[in-house]
């Protein structure tokens, strides 16, 4: 199965995709993550990446669309993935069609207020090392300021800066939205509350994914 996850910065996208690896092992596809892993290690790519990222607008297609193709021939999605933050716009999405299938697409909208969305994003705080995801007063780590997984130190994101988080949420209304009526048309979009907790979001998933799930099951015996 292929799932997209769709949803404004700090809908909760990440938190969900990790719940859907825990919970049925697609592995977690992040092209931020791969992105900012390219920008730690200061390849060419990551070099270029960074500048765009810092002003909270979109890596150009080419660069996203290098990095996840060699993510995506890992043997380890060879029965599906999440992809958390691709696509982000309507080239990326027909890019997507013409990787290859791996199952079902089943593709979330995953919808917050604007209100709820500022408060994660400030006090939000992640690990550079493995990524991990905190927030000061809902998940706070164990030990302050250290990440709970692996004891790196943890930092705020460049980009979760006020400044830079309204140019983020500006780039999702303009380029990202209109592939909700994209998946709509074909079909495959189904639209979940993001306001709630984690838990809260992923049991909305978990209920459209058993039955994607017990379908295609059903149509193969
Ligand atoms: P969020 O969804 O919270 O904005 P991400 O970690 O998904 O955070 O993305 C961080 C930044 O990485 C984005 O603001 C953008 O600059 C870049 N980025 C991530 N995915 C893509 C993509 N598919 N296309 C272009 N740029 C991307």
């Amino acid at each position: 199965m292929r799932i997209i996850l769709l949803g404004a910065p700090g809908s909760g996208k990440g938190s969900v995709a990790e719940c859907l690896r825990s919970v049925y092992g697609f592995p977690k596809i992040s092209t931020g993550d791969l992105l900012r892993e390219a920008v730690r290690g200061r390849t060419p790519l990551g070099l270029k990446a960074e500048a765009q990222m810092g002003k909270g607008g979109l890596v150009d297609d080419a660069t996203v669309l290098a990095l996840l193709r060699e993510r995506l021939a890992r043997e380890d999605c060879r029965n599906g993935y999440t992809l958390d933050g691709f696509p982000r716009n309507l080239s990326q999405a027909e890019s997507l069609e013409k990787l290859g299938s791996a199952g079902p697409e089943v593709v979330f909208e995953i919808q917050a207020g604007e209100e709820v969305i500022l408060q994660r994003l400030s006090n939000r705080r992640t690990c550079p090392s493995c990524e991990a995801i905190f927030h000061l007063l809902n998940k706070p780590p164990k030990k302050d300021g250290l990440c709970d997984v692996c004891g790196t130190p943890l930092v705020q994101r460049a980009d979760d800066r006020p400044e830079v988080i309204a140019e983020r949420l500006k780039t999702y209304h303009a380029k990202t939205e209109p592939l909700i009526a994209h998946y709509a048309a074909k079909g495959t979009l189904f639209k979940v509350d993001g306001n709630g907790n984690v838990e809260a979001t992923f049991a909305q998933l978990r209920e459209v994914l058993d039955s994607v799930l017990d379908r295609a099951k059903r149509s193969r015996d």
